[in-house]
């Protein structure tokens, strides 16, 4: 069974992470692994017809690839995180690589939100990164990635368990495109009907 929402013996036991923001009437919708060339553009193009703003948080290697879709959403007002230069997993990375990784993506966009892949980073390593970033993890998780979960279902999840505070998880990723595409006007939808709105994340 899937878990939309993180459990909250997970968010205590790693406490020091971001888990949700304080807003009473607000959430954060953020992208993951993005730029991309098939993605980036609909993604702001759907933002921008509905003036929010995201949280992108980026793979130094797709900046370089994708520059004008990095510039737009900077030019446009949106929040960069990082995500790693090669999206690599905490828990199968040494260290000092993974440090790396991210210290060469920094060089890119210098942003202090971070966000490890996977949502793997073992404790050791959030204790070397935390005076530097702010570690941002997620309350509610679309699964815009796997397709086993249909679209409806997310949906239904969206409806019953998005309320105020919750930080949101989508993909600003190729695989993801038919998925996205469809679900992202619905959750907009959805998140403006219960009269919540969106918002950055505090640095
Ligand atoms: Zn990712």
């Amino acid at each position: 069974m899937r878990r939309f929402r993180v459990p909250a013996i997970v968010r205590w036991f790693f406490f020091k992470r971001i888990w949700r923001i304080e807003d009473p009437n607000g959430v954060a919708l953020t992208f993951d692994d993005g730029p991309t060339v098939e993605l980036s553009d609909w993604i702001l193009d759907e933002l921008k017809k509905h003036e929010i703003k995201a949280t992108f948080f980026c793979v130094g290697s797709n900046i370089a690839a994708c520059r004008g879709q990095y510039e737009r959403m900077l030019a446009e007002g949106h929040q960069i995180g990082n995500h790693t230069f090669r999206h690599e997993k905490g828990t199968g990375t040494a260290l000092p690589d993974y440090l790396n990784s991210v210290e060469e993506t920094d060089k890119l966009l210098k942003s202090k939100l971070f966000r490890p892949p996977y949502g793997r980073l073992p404790l050791s390593y959030g204790k070397k990164l935390k005076d530097k970033y702010r570690i941002i993890m997620w309350t509610w998780l679309s699964y815009d990635y796997d397709k086993e979960v249909p679209t409806d279902q997310i949906l239904r999840s969206a409806e019953k368990d998005i309320r105020a505070g919750d930080i949101l998880v989508l993909h600003d990723n190729s695989k993801v495109k038919d998925r996205l595409q469809k679900l992202l006007p619905e959750i907009i939808r959805i998140v403006k009907d219960k009269g919540l709105e969106f918002r950055l994340i505090s640095v």
